[in-house]
């Protein structure tokens, strides 16, 4: 970091940068596929863009800042009371305002990892200590580990189902086992940002669980299956007393009137959403196959992105995608993510990959 003359919090060490996937160059020899973030690539619905103008008229005004209507329609469609139901601006957005509501400076935060890159910069800028149990050899959460990393100072854990970026779900019985673990004023926090792209019925019903257990919250967002990443509205479902603190830690109309009418559009649109997320699935596990037929150890997913386990060889696969006109995630050294686009982008991923696995 720079050196700073005023003085800054000395946290602000210790936070992460958040490294966003590139875009994808413009090429005069061949289209470039943005693969990298996990966006949806089917453009907005003609009514979801309808809402979008109307709400363009009008904003030289503030949007709502109790996000009712959209509340209403979330409550309405997942069962829950209007109350239960918390707004951000983007899932991260919450998962920031979780962090505030939680934890003190000093107070732990479980999660696994590899996981979603934001959660050791949101703990981080809290001033809380991150404690990252590893994923087990399937890259699944070891909800077992988990637990026996909770102390006196944990104050969050947060589960993500499916994982990003390695793909699978925790199962429902692996998750009641582990709830029953968790000290009661602890909250467990379910990040199903994928959840909709999930076929796996081992996966938990995280609203049931929810319903059955104070300390739970699920997480979710407009920004994947709904295709709305780019106007930042996700939303928390939590008991009462957490979804109010959740909605006080908001930045003041955080979440824009142009998205909140977008993504009541298109909950109201979701049976022709849903046609593209079936299509998206059927295109991942085209991949998954494909790519597991070349000799990968891709593990399982129920999200809009594969996961390629390389290793050191994670920047040798990113430069060869990128040269056929492929932006994928790299991480690290680690592996590589690569999200479902479009059908040409799938089939020159397995080009890269079947080209690179021979060399
Ligand atoms: N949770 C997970 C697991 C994610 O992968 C992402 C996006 N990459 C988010 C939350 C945040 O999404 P958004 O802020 O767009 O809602």
């Amino acid at each position: 970091s720079p050196t700073s003359v005023v003085r800054l919090r000395t946290t602000l060490d210790n936070v992460p940068g958040y490294v966003p996937g590139k875009p994808a160059a413009q090429r005069a020899d061949l289209t470039t596929y943005k693969i990298s973030s996990n966006e949806n690539p089917y453009p907005p619905l003609p009514s979801v863009i309808k809402a979008v103008q109307e709400a363009a008229l009008e904003i030289n005004r503030y949007p709502d800042m109790g996000v009712v209507a959209l509340r209403e329609a979330l409550a309405q469609r997942f069962g829950v009371g209007v109350d239960e139901v918390a707004t951000g601006t983007g899932s991260v957005g919450l998962l920031g305002q979780l962090l505030q509501i939680t934890c003190e400076p000093g107070d732990e935060v479980v999660y696994a990892w590899r996981s979603f890159e934001a959660y050791p910069i949101v703990i981080a800028l809290a001033g809380a200590n991150g404690v990252a149990v590893p994923l087990d050899s399937d890259s699944r959460h070891d909800l077992t580990a988990m637990a026996d990393a909770i102390t006196d100072r944990t104050r969050l854990v947060v589960v993500c189902t499916p994982n990003n970026p390695t793909g699978p779900v925790v199962h429902a019985d692996e998750l009641d086992a582990f709830l029953d673990r968790v000290p009661d004023d602890v909250v467990v926090v379910i990040d199903e940002a994928y959840l909709e792209f999930g076929r796996d019925h081992r996966a938990p019903d995280a609203l049931a669980t929810y319903r059955a257990r104070q300390n739970v919250v699920v997480l979710r967002t407009f920004s994947k299956a709904y295709g709305l990443a780019g106007l930042r509205v996700g939303y928390a479902i939590a008991h009462e007393p957490v979804a109010a603190a959740l909605r006080k830690a908001a930045t003041p109309f955080g979440v824009s009137d142009i998205a909140q009418r977008a993504a009541i559009a298109s909950l109201e649109a979701y049976d022709e959403l849903a046609v593209r997320v079936d299509a998206l699935v059927t295109e991942r596990d085209r991949l998954l196959t494909g790519l597991r037929q070349l000799g990968y150890a891709v593990p399982d997913t129920q999200a809009n992105f594969v996961w390629l386990p390389l290793g050191d060889r994670t920047p040798a696969f990113a430069a060869a995608a990128e040269e056929a006109g492929l932006v994928v995630r790299p991480f690290a050294t680690d592996g590589v993510r690569c999200s479902i686009g479009e059908v040409e982008a799938t089939d020159r991923l397995l080009q890269v990959a079947a080209d690179f696995i021979k060399r």
